[in-house]
C-alpha cells in the first residue's frame, strides 16, 4: 500500500482557536506516521503519493454523537421507522455512504426499531446487526449502538421502541437491551404527560447502577425540563437534546458529570419545514411559533451548559429526527449561532464525541493514531460553513 503525504494544509483539531498553517501529514497503512511543518518535513521515503492539500484545513474525522443509522429522516421521520426491515437495512447502507462523504467517521446510534434482522434473522434493535457487520471495514463508520428506545408506555408510537410501565420494568428493559448486545442504554425522560417526568430519580439511578454492573452507560432523551431535572440528579452519563435546561439543571449536570448531546439543527430543520411541507405542526402558525420558542430555549440551554462546564458533544439526530446523515456541519453552525466559539463547536463534533464514547481514537489527530481525518476547503475556525466543503476523507 503506497504511503500518502498531505502537503501544506492548515490544521484545526478542536483544541484551541488558532489555525495552524503549513502542515504536512504522512499516512502509512491508514495510520498517521508524522505531522510536521511543511518547511521541515522528514524524508517520506520512496513510493509516496503526494497530495497538494493547500487551501484546505485538516480536521479530525467527525463524531456524530446522535445518529439513527437505520432511518432516513425527513418530515415524516417517525413513519419511516415502520418501513420494512429490508428497506431500513438499505437505508443504513446509504447513510454510511453519506456519512463517509461528509467526513463522519464515528456514529453513536441512539435508537433503532426492534425487528427480525434481514441478514442474520435475530430479532433485536436493527442497528446492532448493522454495527456488527460494519465492524473493521474502513468504508463504514465506527459504530457504538444503544439498541432500541426504552420509554414509558404511551410516549412513543406503539411498536417503535420498548415500552415499560414502571421503574422495575425500566431496569428489565434496559438489561434486555444490553443482553441483546447494546453498547449502552437509551431511555426516554420525556413521558406521555409533558409536565411530569416519566420516572423518578431513584428509578433512573437504579437503571444507571444496573447498566454500570454490566460495564455500560445510560443516556437519556430529554426534550422537556421535568425529565432533564431527573436525569441530571440521577447522574445519567449524558442527556440527548437537552432542549429545556435551566441554570440549576446545568449546574447539576456539571456536578454529576452528565454530558449534553446537542441537536440544535433539528429545530432549524423543523423551521425549514414551515416552507417545504404542509405538515401542520411545522407549517401552521401555531406550529411555527412553538418551534421558534423551543429553538430559543434550546439555544439558551446550550449556553447554560457551556457556562456550567458541561461536556457538549454534537449530534444530528438524523433518521430518528428529521435531518439526513450528511448534515453534522449544520449542528456545528448552530452551536456557533448559540454562542460557542467555532473551535468549541468543532470540538463538540470531534474530540468531545470521543470523550463521550470513551474512545481515545475518536475525533482526534495524533502521530501513531488512525488516519481518520478530513480535508475541508477553508478555515472552519473563522467560518464554520467550511465544514460543509469536504474535499477529501483520508
Ligand atoms: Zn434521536
Amino acid at each position: 500500500m503506497p504511503r500518502t503525504l498531505y502537503r501544506d494544509a492548515a490544521l484545526a483539531d478542536g483544541t484551541g482557536p488558532e489555525l495552524q498553517v503549513g502542515v504536512s501529514v504522512l499516512v502509512d497503512d491508514h495510520r498517521i506516521e508524522w505531522i510536521r511543518p511543511t518547511g521541515d518535513e522528514l524524508d517520506p521515503g520512496p513510493d509516496v503519493d503526494v497530495v497538494d492539500a493547500s487551501g484546505c484545513t485538516i480536521v479530525p474525522g467527525l463524531v456524530d454523537s446522535h445518529s439513527h443509522l437505520t432511518l432516513p429522516g425527513g418530515a415524516h421521520w417517525i413513519d419511516r421507522g415502520f418501513d420494512s426491515a429490508e428497506r431500513l437495512w438499505q437505508v443504513a447502507e446509504h447513510n454510511a455512504r453519506l456519512q463517509r462523504a461528509a467526513g463522519v467517521r464515528w456514529a453513536r446510534d441512539v435508537g433503532s426499531p426492534v425487528r427480525a434482522d434481514p441478514v442474520d434473522g435475530r430479532t433485536r434493535a436493527l442497528a446492532l446487526g448493522v454495527r456488527d457487520r460494519w465492524a473493521g471495514r474502513r468504508e463504514y463508520p465506527y459504530v457504538r449502538a444503544a439498541g432500541s428506545w426504552v420509554a414509558r408506555a404511551g410516549t412513543l408510537p406503539p411498536g417503535l421502541g420498548v415500552e415499560v410501565e414502571d421503574g422495575a420494568g425500566l431496569v428489565d428493559a434496559a438489561v434486555g437491551q444490553l443482553d441483546d448486545g447494546a453498547d449502552f442504554v437509551k431511555l426516554y425522560l420525556d413521558g406521555p404527560d409533558q409536565e411530569t417526568a416519566p420516572f423518578t430519580v431513584a428509578e433512573v439511578r437504579a437503571v444507571v447502577d444496573a447498566a454500570q454492573r454490566r460495564g455500560a452507560r445510560v443516556t437519556a432523551h430529554s426534550g422537556m425540563l421535568p425529565g432533564a431535572r431527573v436525569g441530571a440528579e440521577a447522574g445519567v452519563h449524558s442527556m440527548e437534546h437537552g432542549f429545556q435546561l435551566d441554570a440549576d439543571v446545568a449546574k447539576a449536570m456539571a456536578a454529576n458529570g452528565v454530558a449534553l448531546v446537542s441537536t440544535l439543527a433539528v429545530l432549524e430543520s423543523w423551521r425549514s419545514f414551515a416552507r417545504t411541507t404542509t405538515v401542520p405542526r411545522f407549517a401552521e402558525p401555531a406550529g411555527r411559533s412553538q418551534v421558534a420558542a423551543r429553538r430559543e430555549w434550546a439555544h439558551e440551554s446550550v449556553r447554560l451548559a457551556a457556562r456550567a462546564g458541561v461536556l457538549i458533544a454534537a449530534g444530528t439526530d438524523f433518521g430518528g429526527g428529521s435531518l439526513r446523515a450528511n448534515q453534522l456541519a449544520w449542528e456545528i453552525e448552530c452551536l456557533v449561532v448559540a454562542g460557542l466559539q467555532p473551535w468549541q463547536a468543532l470540538a463538540a463534533a470531534t474530540r468531545n464525541g470521543g470523550v463521550l464514547l470513551g474512545e481515545t481514537d475518536a475525533g482526534v489527530i495524533r502521530e501513531g493514531g488512525p488516519a481518520d481525518f478530513v480535508l475541508v476547503h477553508g478555515d472552519p475556525l473563522s467560518d464554520p460553513a467550511a465544514m460543509w466543503r469536504v474535499w477529501l476523507v483520508s
